[in-house]
């Protein structure tokens, strides 16, 4: 079962993207993503199908958000400690902030 709403079965579809918890925090991101269906049966196909619609930007955000998304479901279910949507989204921004900083230094 899901860690984190208990609702249903616990695949990397239903936590990263269908999970009420995982709603509440796409609801936070500006832009294409959070109109997408709200549905992801396979988060391979659901990865796929951001990369046709998402320009690069969002496509971006998308992918650090659901890694803000696991990071905080692994604080829940080994440390019992739960992050806000507010907090993951917060620290999914700081951490591309910080990505697209350290890219802009490299030499081209
Ligand atoms: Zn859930």
């Amino acid at each position: 079962m899901c860690t984190l709403s208990g609702q249903h079965d616990e695949t990397t579809g239903h936590i990263l993207w269908e999970c009420p918890f995982a709603r509440n925090t796409w609801a936070l991101v500006r832009g294409k993503i959070h109109k997408s269906s709200s549905e992801a049966p396979c988060f391979y196909l659901l990865a796929r199908q951001m990369l046709d619609r998402l320009p690069k930007k969002e496509m971006e955000v998308w992918a650090m958000t659901a890694w803000s998304l696991w990071t905080a479901r692994n604080k829940f279910h080994f440390e019992q400690v739960q992050t806000p949507p507010t907090l993951i989204f917060r620290r999914a921004s700081s951490l591309l902030d910080e990505y697209q900083r350290l890219m802009a230094t490299l030499p081209a």
